[in-house]
């Protein structure tokens, strides 16, 4: 993956070796490690920032994507059957405004999360498949 030279950059925390994926696990990718010891890499992990616990059940968007979630008419569904629809909401605003405060002009963030992934993410039915949103 090319980086940009300078400047700070958005990256979801799991890529860059916390331990806070559903299952406790980090999903470490060198070029995040390499941001991070530069000293240009924000962390943000939306699901532990709307106070989601580690570990806790996975959870997709539920009859739509990320933006219908935002606009009110998708939900975001525990595979327990807990609505958790206001802690995605809420992360997703601590997500934006730390973006906001350090001039971020790039957000790299892990695929296919609910909370993370842009462009395709699991389909809502928890069978391990992915939609595209
Ligand atoms: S919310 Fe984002 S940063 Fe947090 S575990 Fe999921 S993909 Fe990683």
């Amino acid at each position: 993956m090319e980086l940009p030279s300078e400047g700070r950059v958005i990256v979801s925390a799991c890529l860059a070796g916390v331990a806070c994926t559903h299952e406790a696990e980090a999903k470490t990718r060198d070029w995040a490690v390499k941001l991070v010891a530069e000293g240009r890499a924000v962390l943000v992990c939306p699901e532990v920032a709307g106070g989601l616990p580690i570990p806790r059940p996975a959870a997709e968007i539920v009859d739509g994507s990320g933006v219908d979630v935002l606009a009110g008419s998708a939900r975001v569904i525990s595979e327990t059957g807990e609505d958790v629809t206001e802690n995605y909401l809420a992360g997703a605003r601590k997500a934006a405004e730390a973006a906001r405060g350090v001039g971020a002009r790039l957000a790299i963030l892990k695929a296919r999360s609910p909370s993370c992934g842009c462009g395709e993410i699991h389909s809502g039915k928890f069978d391990g498949e992915s939609d595209t949103s």
